[in-house]
């Protein structure tokens, strides 16, 4: 222990926010255990996936161009299909990132004067431009797609009665999104997905529901596929990517929809047949066995911020004690400049430009200057340990990710130190 102490010295980590944070640690022993069991369940359900698929060396090659018979693209669709027990899957580089997946999953499945409907409120930000709730060019609105919304009850809760008067026979598609992504609203459980599902095909049997998954992978031991999901969608530089996938969006579920979104991707006629995965899939396949485990410690992360947060007064989203369903810790610091360090010091323990120091600016899209910090090896990869907040009340900062829990242990210590460094807090 005197070692290790000495180590996270040299890192910057007084005694005093170590033995701090050991506390914390040692009141959490019963939670890291339930966590250990889900990702032991979910490391065996990648694995039985891989072995039933018969994943070989020869998978791994590289091809070019077209990618005509890239057997190793083909294999890796298929363990993502096993795992996520769904039909068919659509797993490429060339789904550039989370959004571009849900267009596609969206834009294949649509036709004009089809409805989709959101019954879980306003989705991601960056679906607004996708759907055409803010007006842009290329939206589904432009393409004769209308959409509604049902917004949540007060307390979070799915609006039965509302979503019953939403259902029509022009609804086509029904998007529901697991995680609450950058909102205050709860995150949802697979089970309450499950629920919401048979509502609704209770009532509409042929709509399609699709779930964006983003942050929600490996957190449970189910996923939204195994409670009615016709197709769920997210990112490889999230969850399932491990870390490893430099690039990447995943659609996986019945096969008729999975098709229509192929031929979005690439082209009618052409569909999941064409696309060379480019030296790509080693990472791939390699990344989703980690994922189980990666997921594992940014959910410890999470839960060790959560709790060193809550005990200084700081209110936070998740809190300490509650059930997971994503990755996302929200801490409000209720001013400016507590925001700005804690940011600071995730950046300072990062593997890459530690050495810088973050400042707010002025991003396109967004009404107040934002702080980010991301010493990422993949850039924008929010399973790697990352933070930001918008510079407006309540100075809230979104945490997430980690690849290691040790990263991530030492990610928040540093916050804490930095916090503690600047007079902001007293442990
Ligand atoms: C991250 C995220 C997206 C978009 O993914 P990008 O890869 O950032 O485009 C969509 N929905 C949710 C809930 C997300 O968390």
């Amino acid at each position: 222990m005197m070692e290790l102490e000495t180590m996270y010295q040299c890192l910057g980590i007084s005694s005093q926010v170590l033995s701090y944070g050991k506390s914390i640690e040692d009141s959490l022993k019963e939670r890291f255990e339930a966590i250990d069991a889900r990702a032991e369940y979910n490391q065996m359900k990648v694995l039985k996936a891989m072995q039933d698929n018969r994943v070989s060396d020869i998978h791994f090659a590289a091809t070019t161009g077209y990618g005509y018979n890239d057997l190793g693209r083909d294999i890796l669709e298929n363990v993502y299909a096993s795992v996520f027990h769904g039909e068919s899957a659509l797993v490429r580089p060339q789904l550039i990132s989370g959004t571009h997946a849900l267009h596609i999953a969206l834009s294949g499945n649509l036709r004009p004067k089809d409805e989709l409907l959101s019954p879980a409120g306003k989705p991601y930000d960056t679906l607004e431009e996708v759907i055409g709730i803010r007006d842009s060019v290329g939206s589904l609105k432009e393409y004769g797609v209308i959409y509604r919304q049902v917004d949540l009850l007060s307390d979070g809760t799915f609006d039965y009665e509302n979503i019953k008067k939403a259902l029509n026979e022009k609804t086509k598609l029904v998007t529901i999104q697991r995680s609450k992504g950058y909102d205050t609203r709860p995150t949802f459980s697979v089970k309450q997905i499950g629920e919401l599902i048979a509502f609704i095909k209770n009532r509409k049997p042929d709509v399609i529901c699709m779930v964006d998954n983003c942050y929600g992978e490996f957190v449970e031991t189910i996923e939204p596929t195994d409670v009615g999901a016709d197709m769920i969608v997210g990112s490889l530089i999230k969850n399932p990517g491990g870390g490893l996938a430099p690039i990447g969006g995943y659609i996986v579920g019945r096969k008729d929809c999975i098709d229509r979104a192929s031929y979005r991707l690439s082209a009618p006629g052409l569909g999941k047949e064409v696309g060379a995965s480019l030296g790509l899939n080693q990472s791939f396949y390699q990344g989703l066995f980690l994922a189980p485990t990666v997921v594992a410690g940014a959910l410890k992360g999470a839960i060790f911020a959560a709790n060193i947060y809550e005990k200084l007064g700081f209110f936070v989203v998740p809190n300490g004690s509650e059930e997971r369903h994503d990755i996302i810790q929200a801490i409000s610091f209720g001013k400016p400049e507590a925001l700005i360090a804690f940011c600071q010091g995730i950046q300072a323990a990062a593997p890459v430009d530690s050495f810088v120091t973050p400042e707010p600016w002025d991003m396109p899209g967004y009404d107040a200057p934002v702080i980010m910090a991301a010493g990422a090896f993949v850039q924008g990869s929010s399973i790697e340990l990352s933070a930001d907040g918008p510079l407006k009340p309540p100075y809230a900062a979104y945490f997430q990710g980690g690849l290691t829990w040790y990263h991530a242990k030492l990610g928040i210590l540093m916050s804490l130190q930095k916090l503690v460094e600047k007079n902001m807090v007293t442990i």
